[in-house]
């Protein structure tokens, strides 16, 4: 996926501030956050998106989540929240699945 953009992150072609990364997941701040802590958690393998997952993906996308809770408990949030942006009407930009984390600061609107 040579014109995707979070491909180009994984493999260090576009810089990015990593918070963390092993075999098949890598974190890193969005660069245009929302929040006072905001990152992306992504996995190194090119999956457009949500709807794009099958069974085979079940496992990554519990590491993915797993990690949401570890990663926002060392950026310091004792409470967080997650989206995934699904398809272009979903609001989704970037077509790499990834779960956004984010939190801190003022109490977070309902939704
Ligand atoms: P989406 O709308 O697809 O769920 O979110 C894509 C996110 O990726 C946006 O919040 C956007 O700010 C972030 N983003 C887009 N390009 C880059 C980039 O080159 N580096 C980083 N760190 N974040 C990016
Ligand atoms: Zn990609």
């Amino acid at each position: 996926m040579t014109d995707c953009i979070f491909c180009k992150i994984v493999s260090g072609v576009i810089p990015s501030k990593k918070l963390y990364e092993d075999n098949d997941v890598i974190a890193f701040h969005d660069i245009h956050p929302i929040a006072p802590v905001h990152f992306l958690l992504v996995p190194k393998l090119h999956v457009a998106g949500l709807s794009n997952c099958a069974l085979e993906h079940q496992a990554l996308l519990g590491r993915l989540l797993l990690l949401a809770p570890k990663l926002a408990g060392e950026q310091g949030l004792d409470g967080f929240r997650t989206m995934i942006n699904t398809g272009k009407s979903g609001g989704q930009e970037v077509f790499h699945l990834h779960v956004h984390v984010f939190g801190g600061g003022a109490v977070l609107p309902k939704v």
